[in-house]
């Protein structure tokens, strides 16, 4: 079955342009090196369903009309992945049921922590949160049903915070990755389209260099795989002539397509 992935967003944590900065990416004048927080959408058949929701959602919503959510997947709970939880709210309103949403334990005693009101149940005559209907993975691997699809989930540190990646047909989607275990790369060995992050050349205690990423890939072997958070320090242009022929930069906006097969469809 065919799906496609939306690329709602494709950059680092301050997002590019980044408030105040003269760099030569920051005031570019390309579309390319523009990038909202990181985020994407998936698709298929009738079903749409974010991963992350970023301080950025109501823009990339906006533009892109994403006018009815099935549910959002949330890798960690650092703030330019949960930022615009709040603006899920719309969803339930149009819905008119809570949205589902897929976490890890960690993630989801965050957001108690940080955000308890989003997860107390719908209260009349008081200001309405997002409502989450959560499922809550407790394992660092393995699979889960959900949306009528079989993800399989991999987890890895980022600063100390537990992140999770996906595998979903035959696409792997793994952002903020700086530390990890081999069990990783084994999991998704040989997927044919990997999306990983990527900050920039130089080399950050949190997330992977642009070289890192380029080895990251070529352990996994995947046939193809696109860039995602990106820093101001990337310009899109440069970098991009100097990847293998089978990595790209993403951009905000790409849509890429893949498949989730047959036997991991249930509904
Ligand atoms: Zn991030
Ligand atoms: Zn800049």
């Amino acid at each position: 079955m065919k799906a496609e992935l939306l690329f709602l967003g494709t950059g680092g944590s301050s997002g590019v342009p980044m408030i105040g900065c003269l760099c030569d990416v920051c005031q570019s004048s390309s579309s390319l090196n523009k990038r909202l927080r990181s985020s994407v959408l998936l698709r298929w058949r009738d079903r749409q369903v974010l991963i992350d929701a970023g301080p950025d959602l109501r823009e990339q919503a906006l533009r892109h009309r994403i006018n009815r959510l099935d549910a959002v997947i949330l890798t960690h709970a650092h703030f330019d992945h949960i930022g615009g939880l709040d603006d899920l709210r719309v969803y339930y309103l149009i819905e008119g049921k809570p949205l589902a949403c897929l976490v890890s334990k960690e993630t989801y005693l965050e957001i108690k922590n940080r955000s308890s009101y989003l997860l107390e149940p719908k209260q009349l005559g008081k200001s309405l949160p997002a409502q989450l209907d959560f499922m809550i993975l407790e394992r660092d691997f393995g699979d889960v049903f959900f949306q009528g699809l079989q993800w399989h989930f991999v987890s890895y540190i980022q600063g100390g915070q537990k992140v999770l990646g996906f595998r979903v047909g035959n696409l792997a989607y793994i952002s903020d990755i700086r530390e990890y275990s081999m069990r990783v790369i084994e999991e998704i060995k040989g997927i044919k389209t990997l999306v990983v992050s990527a900050l920039r050349e130089n080399p950050s205690q949190m997330h992977f260099s642009i070289k890192e990423a380029i080895e990251f890939s070529r352990a996994v072997g995947a046939e193809r795989t696109w860039f995602t958070h990106m820093s101001h320090e990337v310009n899109h242009e440069v970098i991009s002539h100097v990847l293998p022929s089978n990595i790209s930069l993403a951009y905000d906006g790409l849509t890429i397509d893949f498949d989730l097969g047959s036997k991991d469809v249930f509904s």
